[in-house]
Order: C-alpha cells, then structure tokens, then sequence
C-alpha cells in the first residue's frame, strides 16, 4: 500500500501522544570531514522537529558538536606530528590550517555553513563549553557514585565484562593533556573532583566540571537527562542490539531517573559505486563538497522523501538528474496547484522547502544547457535567463545554481550531457543532405519573420515541418523545388544540433534555441544551408 501519511509526521504523532514538549537532538563529532551521511542526521532531526511545529508542539532542536571527544588515531589527511595529540580532546587539539580556534572548530565552520545552506538552523551547543559550564556535573557525580550499577548494566546488555578499574569518567591529565591514558583512583563529591593517574606518569586531581567527561556509553543517556532529550535520529551503528542506544536506554532509566528519547534509526546513505557513507569506512565525501554540485532543496528531497530505515542510494552522475527532475516536477505541480498532487506528495515538498533557501525557477537541466551555450560567461548566462522567460531579480540564487552547474559539469557530468557551440559552422555540417540544408535555410526565414521566439514554440515549429501545407514545409518545398516534401523531425534535429555543434544530437532542442539570439541562429543556419566544403579553402 502506498504510504499516506509522512514518517515525519508519523514519530510527532506518535511523540505527541506522551508529551506535548520536546527536544529533537542531534550530535555529531567533528573529527573530521562531516560527510554527506551525516547530513541525513540533520535532515532527519529538522524534518521531525518541523512536523512537531506544525502541530503546535513546543519544541527546540538542538545540535551537540561532540568537540570534548578524543582525537582517536592520525588520519590520513593529517600530517604524523598530530601523533602527539592522539588521545587529547578534539577541542584542544590546533587546527590543521592554523587559522581556526581549534582542531574541531576547523571541521565544524563548513559543517555549520552547510546546514545554513540547508535551511536547517539548530541552536548548537559545544560539549566542552557544557562540560566546563558544569552542566554535567551532577550526572558525573551520580556515575561516579553508581559506577558498579552501570557496569552491571553494561555487561548485562552488551555481554562484555568490564574490566575491574573501569569508570564512567575520564579524566583529562593536567600534565599530557590526554583523556584515554588516565585512570580514576578517587573522587571527592562534595569539592566535585576526580583523582587519577595517568600513563605519562603524572597524577593528580581535576574538577568533574571541564577536567575531564564521561565515557560515550555513560554521555549518551547523561546528556539525555541533563537536556530533556526526547526524540533523537541516530545511525545505525548505535542501534545494534547490546549497542549504545541499547544501553544507554537502561542507564538513563535506572542511574538518572529519566526515559530516553524516541529514537529515529537511520540507514547509511550509499554514494555512487564507492559504498556506504559511514564514519567508520572511511569513505568521506563532505556535505560541503555535496552542495557544490547538488542544490540544497534536491539534497534534503533526497532524504525527505525515503524513509530513514531505508538505505539512500546516491550518484552525483546522470541519477542526479533524474532525481533534480522529480522533485522539479514536484515543485511546478506544488505552484501549478496541480489537482493530481496528493497530500502525501505535498507533504513531501513542503519538508523539503526550507526558509532561507535558494529555490531557483530555472530547472537544473535547462540550466546546463544555458551554462554551455553562454560558456560559462556569466553576464551572458543572465541575459539568457532573462530570453527564456525567467526573472533574473535573484542574481544570488542564479549564482549558486550556476556553480552547481559548472561544478556538476566538471565532476560528473557524462560526456552525452556536455557539449560546445562551435565558433564556426562546423564541417560536420558537409554530411548534412539537401533536405536537411533546405530546412536550415527555411527555419532560418522562418525565425527572421516571426522575432521572437519561446522554447517551446520552437519545438513546435521544428515538428511542424512534417505536416504538408505547415509554413515551413511550403517553404521548404520552394528551396528544393519539389510540391510537398516527406520530412522527418528527427533528421531536422540531428540538423539543427550538427550546425551548431558539430555534433548529431545535443540537449532539449526548445532549450537549447531558446538560449541563443535570433540573429546568430538565422546566419548560423542560413550559412550551413549553403554550406559546401571547398568555400572553406
Ligand atoms: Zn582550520
Ligand atoms: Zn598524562
């Protein structure tokens, strides 16, 4: 049965039924590059908290950037001398390029420039500033007290022991600066502190607020409790049975007294050919690097429009444009009030629009043809949006559709889409026939009485060729001297685009004679018509 009802809109039913107030959260670690499956979790989150607002609840949406979080191993895009700082908060680790406050800060400026890109603006928070401001304290405290319940739970749940000097807190060391080498040996809950040794050989004592955090199993539900959390989309990984979700639930419950939220498990998004975008297998491409190609409203129709459960299969290629085209479609239905869009598919449009947003007119197809035709030449490229029929008032939002154009023509463009108006008749236009060389020479009269031209009606003057009586095929009657010639629309096609480019096919061809200036087409044609190989000599 086809789906009525939006999973969006399916969990703030569902939430709404046990709280009319909520927090939708999301947190990611700003380790490295936040890939394009990241992305699916802001999305995720924004799409819930919107169907929450809809219906009038009191809602907020968070962002957690996990910045206290250890930097685990040199990446491969990080010079050997980060070895030093494998283990140190990611916070407190300098940036690769020297000039961001800090390591995490460095990955999380484009991260939160995408999600402004998206539409998509969560109050951020910074685990390390939540930290030092103290607001885990009390959880810390609470698991330190109740370290041997949560290793119970922990074992109970996941199956694995727990070793005999783990706790759920980990302090950073005064001297090496590191998280992952110490070990607790005391704490004092009325001055707040932690003692602890550490692998360097230092000990010492660090306040619970700042001087160290909770491990991830414990942070989890701590954070839960600490903010209200009440519905949180997670990847999968978290949600394996005796995983941290799993866990986490029962910590929560148990050690803080608080349910866990509604949870939203979402399945990797797969790009391309190359695999599952995961943080743990390796293959990054950055949100930052999607935009450049893809227009922000198509990414979060994208992941609007499947189910979170479902896995996202994405190739920037030719599928892009498939995928540009439906929601396209979408989007001339939705302004068209078109009676066949259903609700289900309004809702669709509706959570992928977003305020804030670039929402271009232009379709992306026709786009790169106008961006071929005017070689990229901006200024052209506005007079040609302007010919088709299209205002030009928003020069910003043209822009960025241009560069997602130009980026997508250079990346991943297949050779059939791209082509090149050649500066001269070519001489691929020798093994044009006589019909073919008449038809140029009577669309070419045809254009110069008529003016202006739409695309579309182009089309239809091409077509009308076959019909006997049409004004075209009389005229082309007259140049070849014969009543009323058989003519095929596809031979004129393969005319128009060989004139032009060289070539026998090219993009949509009310589109692509749209773009140019009547006069250009008029001598373009009129020349090949009487084209003859020697008279280039
Ligand atoms: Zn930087
Ligand atoms: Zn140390």
């Amino acid at each position: 049965m086809a789906d009525t009802i939006h999973w969006a809109d399916v969990i703030a039913e569902d939430v709404l039924n046990k709280s009319g107030k909520h927090l939708v959260a999301t947190g990611i670690t700003p380790s490295g590059h936040i890939h394009i499956g990241n992305m699916r979790e802001v999305v995720t989150a924004d799409a819930a908290y919107r169907a929450l607002l809809d219906r009038g609840a009191d809602a907020r949406f968070i962002y957690i950037a996990d910045n206290f979080d250890p930097l685990r191993k040199v990446y491969p895009f990080l010079p050997e001398s980060y070895a030093e700082h494998v283990g140190k908060p990611i916070s407190e680790v300098p940036c690769p390029c020297g000039e961001c406050a800090n390591y995490s800060e460095h990955f999380l400026k484009p991260f939160l420039e995408a999600l402004r890109r998206l539409g998509i603006n969560p109050e951020v928070y910074r685990a390390d500033e939540m930290y030092r401001a103290g607001m885990y304290t009390e959880a810390i405290k609470t698991a330190l007290v109740k370290r041997n319940e949560i290793a119970k739970i922990l074992e109970e749940v996941s199956g694995k022991t727990v070793a005999e000097e783990w706790s759920p807190f980990n302090p950073r060391c005064n001297e090496c600066g590191k998280i992952t080498t110490t070990k607790v040996t005391g704490f004092d809950p009325d001055a707040e502190t932690v003692d602890y040794v550490c692998a360097c050989g230092h000990s010492g004592t660090v306040p619970m607020a700042g001087g160290g955090k909770l491990t991830w199993r414990v942070d989890w539900p701590a954070r839960w409790a600490v903010l209200g959390v009440t519905v949180e989309p997670f990847g999968k990984d978290h949600a394996s049975r005796g995983g941290s979700y799993d866990t986490g639930k029962r910590i929560v419950r148990e050690i803080y007294g608080h349910e866990p939220p509604f949870p939203i498990v979402y399945e990797w998004i797969m790009l391309g050919k190359q695999g599952a975008m995961s943080s743990s297998t390796g293959v990054v491409v950055s949100i930052s690097d999607m935009l450049e190609v893809v227009p922000p409203e198509v990414l979060r129709y994208l992941i609007i429009r499947t189910k979170p459960e479902k896995h996202i299969q994405f190739d920037p290629a030719q599928p892009l444009l498939t995928i540009v085209d439906e929601y396209e479609r979408l989007r001339e239905k939705f302004r068209d009030n078109d009676p066949s869009m259903g609700e289900f598919e309004k809702r669709i449009y509706e959570l992928s629009r977003a305020t804030g947003i670039c929402h271009p007119e232009i379709p992306f197809k026709q786009m790169v043809t106008i961006f071929q035709v005017a070689r990229g030449n901006f200024e052209q490229i506005l007079q040609i949006v302007k010919r088709s029929g299209f205002s030009t008032e928003d020069e910003k939002c043209i822009r960025e559709l241009v560069d997602n154009v130009s980026k997508w023509l250079e990346l991943y463009a297949p050779p059939f889409a791209k082509f090149s108006v050649k500066e001269n008749v070519p001489v691929q236009v020798a093994t044009l026939s006589e019909l073919q060389k008449a038809f140029l020479g009577a669309f070419a009269d045809l254009i110069e009485s008529k003016g202006k031209i739409s695309g579309e009606e182009y089309h239809m003057l091409v077509y009308s060729a076959k019909e006997k009586g049409s004004e075209l095929n009389r005229l082309i009657a007259e140049k070849l001297n014969v009543p009323a010639p058989q003519v095929d629309p596809k031979d004129l096609f393969k005319a128009i685009y060989t004139s032009i480019l060289g070539q026998s096919s090219g993009p949509k061809a009310g589109w692509f004679l749209s773009s140019f200036e009547e006069d250009f087409l008029i001598n373009r044609f009129r020349e090949a018509s009487t084209y003859s190989p020697e008279k280039r000599e």
